[in-house]
C-alpha cells in the first residue's frame, strides 16, 4: 500500500519495536502491541530514578543568619536552601519566599536565625534517590512546592534522622524533559 520496500521500512519498524508499539513474530512479521505511545511515556518515566536526575544539594546550618541566606541563594543561584544540622541531617527548607517574608518590617536580617523562618521537620516534603522521577514529580506539583530534598533515612541513637545527599528540582525535570526529546 505504501509502495515501499520492506528494506526502506525496516529502520522505522524497529524504531517502533524499540519503543514498544510493535512487536514480531517469526513467520508472523509485524503486529501492534495495543500499546499507547502515552503508556509508553508514562512508564519511562516510573523506570527512571530521582537519583539519577537530582542535582547536588545546596544546604546552610540552621544558625546561620536570614542574611547569610540571601548572600548564599544568589550565589549559589538557586530557588530554595536545605537547612541541615551538624552531620548533613534534614531539618528544614527556606525558600525565596520566605526570605521575602522575613525582610518586610524593621528586622536586623544579619542576626536573625533562619530557624525561625524556615519550613520545619516533620513538614518536610522528602524524596529517596530510589523513587522514580514521575513520583517526585507528582509530589511537587501536589504540594505546590520548587524543591524536594533527597534524603537517605538513619537511625542515630534510635531515632529516625533523613541525612540529605541531594535536591530534586522542577528544573531537573526540565531538563530531563528536553534530553528525551533530544533522544
Ligand atoms: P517560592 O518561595 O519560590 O514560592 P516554593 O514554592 O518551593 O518556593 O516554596 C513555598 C513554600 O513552601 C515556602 O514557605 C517553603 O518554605 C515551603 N517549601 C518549599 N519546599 C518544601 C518542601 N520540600 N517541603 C515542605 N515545604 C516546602
Amino acid at each position: 500500500m505504501l509502495n515501499l520496500s520492506r528494506a526502506a521500512l525496516r529502520p522505522d519498524l524497529a524504531i517502533l519495536s524499540m519503543a514498544g508499539l510493535l512487536d514480531a513474530r517469526p513467520r508472523v512479521g509485524y503486529y501492534a502491541t495495543g500499546r499507547k505511545s502515552s503508556d509508553i511515556f508514562a512508564g519511562l518515566l516510573a523506570d527512571i530514578r530521582i537519583g539519577d536526575e537530582q542535582s547536588r544539594p545546596i544546604v546552610i546550618r540552621e544558625t546561620s543568619s536570614v542574611y547569610d541566606a540571601v548572600v548564599t541563594m544568589f550565589m549559589e543561584d538557586v530557588g530554595s536552601l536545605i537547612v541541615v544540622s551538624e552531620g548533613d541531617y534534614i531539618e528544614g527548607i527556606i525558600s525565596r519566599k520566605d526570605l521575602l517574608k522575613a525582610a518586610i518590617g524593621p528586622k536586623n536580617l544579619t542576626e536573625l536565625p533562619v530557624k525561625v523562618v524556615m519550613t520545619r521537620m516533620p513538614n518536610i516534603i522528602m524524596a529517596t534517590a530510589q523513587e522514580s522521577v514521575l513520583r517526585g514529580a507528582q509530589r511537587l506539583i501536589e504540594h505546590q512546592i520548587d524543591t524536594l530534598p533527597v534524603v537517605e533515612p538513619v537511625y542515630v541513637d534510635g531515632q529516625e534522622r533523613f541525612r540529605v545527599i541531594g535536591r530534586f528540582t522542577k528544573s531537573n525535570i526540565t531538563q530531563l524533559f528536553v534530553r528525551l526529546a533530544q533522544e
